[in-house]
């Protein structure tokens, strides 16, 4: 018996090799830019599968990629192990605690769908389809995150399978290092079983979009820059330039038109920032913003819910300057191929976090720059990213060095992972990743190898 047969008998789960029906599915992670042929998926059911898949790849030295929802696949895993963990759904909500327990498969919709009678959140992003594991390992910039920090500051402790196949406990008293790498650290350092998760009492927010012709994008941007500098710490908003897809599932007034918007999540009722803002610009050609629980707002986003390839780039700004505006309004303009180019507004809660808390880099940034593409094929993706660099080029003199693994583009080397870093906090990473995967088995991610 093989290495390979030998894990599907170990296993409480099923698993799927080349010639399973079912495999051609499941070998797709939802970012279909990574087109890859593993030798085995293997759908995880609980944490003992986890470990017999961890054992059997280390111990035969297969690769091995660990997949929740599949949103931010890095690296094709060719021929190894992808270790699958979207059955293990567990999830326990404490109300009194206002604490979730949550298994490694769990997406945002379902676990705040879970806290919601409740009057709780959890600090989801823009995407309710995606893994909250995967997206707090990375950070979480989240659609509330000048009130309440990144979501990977309301990391409690979390349960892993390390290379070694065995099972460990994270958190403030135990193993604290490997904690402080995992609030930030990504996937590198084995593979989370449950987290816990501290969740919030959030009975009302104000949220949605105000949209203008993209004619006025460098105007309408330029206002929001003005805005952010003085909006209070409950408003969270992203500018964002957009081509809207023709199709018949958008509404009429929207269809493939350029626009401008500017989305926001108030917590609270306060509307007093976004009346100042629409006052300022004119009545918008879309207005969405409305009082909500949280969960309605959370499941509004503008973001594609089905699988889809993706191309992107990003930077972290100093500043929004006006040449730097004219940039970006020019590289998301409209019959461009860039489908959306973001600006997040950061800071607020974020910011305030002990820079040693966790692996989290960079928290003083005012604002993240996104662009993002859906391209047709590998050919389109290389010149679409081209410009994309193009544009960043363009915009140095706002820029600097790093990002947060949740923005760092599929393909990534290992020097674009380090200096998404400042050079202390990768140092560090890297120690850890030597203590818990000396033979850097966690590689299919945004990799940081261990300190030789
Ligand atoms: C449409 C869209 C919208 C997004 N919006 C936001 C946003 O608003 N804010 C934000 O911060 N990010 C956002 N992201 C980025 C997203 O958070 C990352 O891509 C994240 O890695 C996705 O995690 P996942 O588990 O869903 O994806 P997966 O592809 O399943 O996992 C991604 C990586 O996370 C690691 N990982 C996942 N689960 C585990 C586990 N159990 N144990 C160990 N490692 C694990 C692995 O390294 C894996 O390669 C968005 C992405 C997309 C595609």
């Amino acid at each position: 018996m093989n290495d390979v047969q030998h894990l599907r008998s170990a296993l409480a789960g099923r698993a799927f090799g080349p010639h399973d029906d079912g495999y051609e599915s499941l070998r797709r992670p939802w970012n279909l830019s990574i087109d890859q042929q593993p030798a085995l998926v293997v759908m995880a059911e609980s944490t003992a599968d986890v470990q017999a898949a961890v054992r059997v790849a280390a111990g035969a030295g297969l690769p091995l990629a660990v997949q929740s929802s599949g949103h931010g696949a890095v690296h094709p895993c060719d021929g190894g192990i992808v270790v699958n963990v979207s059955r293990m759904t567990d999830l326990q909500v404490d109300p009194g605690a206002q604490l979730a327990r949550l298994g490694a498969g769990q997406r945002w919709r379902s676990v705040l769908e879970a806290t919601d009678p409740y009057g709780l959140i959890g600090l989801s992003g823009t995407a309710h389809g995606v893994g909250v594991v995967g997206y707090t390992l990375g950070g979480g910039l989240g659609i509330t995150m000048r009130t309440f920090g990144f979501a990977a500051d309301s990391l409690l402790g979390a349960d892993l399978v390390t290379a070694d196949g065995e099972l460990v406990r994270a958190d403030d008293a135990q193993n604290p290092d490997l904690f402080w790498a995992l609030k930030g650290g990504g996937g590198n350092f084995g593979v989370v079983t449950s987290i816990d998760l501290r969740l919030y009492p959030v009975p009302q927010v104000v949220n949605g979009m105000m949209a203008y012709p993209g004619a006025r994008a460098a105007e309408v941007v330029s206002a929001w820059a003005q805005w952010t500098q003085h909006v209070p710490d409950d408003v969270t908003s992203i500018v964002m330039l957009v081509t809207i897809p023709s199709v018949p599932e958008v509404p009429e007034p929207m269809r493939g038109q350029h626009l401008v918007m500017v989305l926001a999540t108030v917590v609270g009722a306060d509307t007093a920032a976004l009346d100042q803002l629409r006052s300022q610009l004119g009545a918008p050609l879309i207005d969405t913003f409305a009082p909500s629980g949280y969960l309605r707002a959370a499941m509004s986003g503008m973001e594609p819910e089905d699988p889809s390839t993706s191309a992107g780039r990003s930077a972290l700004l100093t500043s929004l300057s006006e040449p730097t505006i004219a940039q970006l309004t020019a590289a998301g303009g409209p019959n461009s191929p860039i489908s959306a180019l973001e600006i997040r507004h950061l800071g607020g809660a974020a910011a305030r976090a002990p820079r040693d808390s966790s692996a989290i880099p960079h928290r003083d940034a005012p604002y993240l720059v996104a662009m993002h593409a859906a391209p047709a094929d590998e050919a389109q993706a290389a010149t679409t990213v081209d410009l994309m660099d193009e544009a960043l080029a363009g915009i140095a003199d706002d820029t600097r060095v790093g990002m947060f693994l949740n923005f760092l583009h599929h393909g990534s080397t290992t020097d674009e992972v380090r200096a998404a870093y400042d050079p202390a906090t990768y140092t560090r990473l890297t120690e850890v990743k030597r203590d818990y995967d000396p033979g850097n088995l966690f590689r299919y991610n945004h990799n940081i190898p261990p300190a030789t």
